[in-house]
């Protein structure tokens, strides 16, 4: 069995327990029995073979094998501040940019918003990164942070180089930049775009605008247009 499943607790010393709906999946939809092999991995970069060594109720208990190298290490970190779109594509975006090896997902607040990053959004969007990372092989889960405005993420956040994408920039962004191990802040805006207000403050800020070709790309294109151009793909 080559599938993957997600350790809400990290691992003892050589055992791990499945619980929850990742244990329901392997006991009851994929009937494991004890001796099968799986993977799992806990989100913090690791992924392990494992055995089932005991299936109960509500949980399968598993015996680690040697733990995996993960390629995720050699990516670029990259933190994405966007606007959020609302239903599907929200969720499309999660499943996206955490395939694509975003190390941070900041819903960002701004005059022309159209959704709110409630606590339950974020436990979707929480639970969207788990299911894409299953699916992908990313073993490291991708934040999802807390809201902030632009002002408060040009004071608080501190990176490399700093990008907010405007349709028009002078600046047009083609690839990578920066050095491999630099941490990257990128901004999207909202559908109605980003005020002229704050444009100029983020500039003020340091932010430096760029553009990504002359069509207007929805929200999760943009972003994910940006992710696909500053993460660095592994050898
Ligand atoms: N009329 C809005 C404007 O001119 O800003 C369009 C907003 S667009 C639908 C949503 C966000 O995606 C923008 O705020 C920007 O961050 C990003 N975006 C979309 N197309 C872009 C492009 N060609 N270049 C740079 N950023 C773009």
């Amino acid at each position: 069995m080559s599938e993957r499943f997600f350790l809400a607790t990290p691992p003892g010393a050589g055992h791990a327990l499945l619980e929850g709906d990742e244990a329901r999946h392997l006991s009851r939809v994929l009937r494991a029995k004890v001796g099968d092999e799986v993977r799992v991995f806990d989100g913090s970069g690791v992924e392990w073979p494992a055995t089932v060594a005991a299936i109960r109720r509500d949980e399968v208990a598993v015996d680690l094998g040697e733990p995996l190298q993960s390629v995720e290490a050699k990516l670029a970190r990259l933190t994405l501040a966007v606007a959020l779109p609302k239903g599907d594509r929200q969720k499309w975006l999660v499943e996206k940019l955490t395939e694509l090896g975003v190390a941070r997902l900041l819903p960002l607040v701004t005059e022309r918003g159209v959704a709110e990053a409630t606590d339950s959004a974020r436990a979707r969007m929480e639970r969207g990164v788990v299911e894409a990372c299953k699916q992908c092989g990313r073993n490291r889960l991708m934040e999802i942070a807390e809201p902030l405005t632009l002002e408060a993420l040009a004071a608080g956040f501190p990176a490399a180089v700093r990008l907010i994408a405007h349709p028009g920039s002078a600046t047009a962004l083609a690839g990578r930049i920066g050095d491999p191990d630099q941490e990257i802040l990128a901004a999207v805006g909202p559908e109605g775009g980003f005020s002229a207000d704050e444009i100029a403050a983020a500039v003020a800020a340091g932010f430096t605008p760029v553009g990504l070709g002359p069509q207007i790309l929805r929200v999760e294109t943009a972003a994910i247009a940006l992710a696909a151009r500053l993460v660095m793909a592994p050898e």
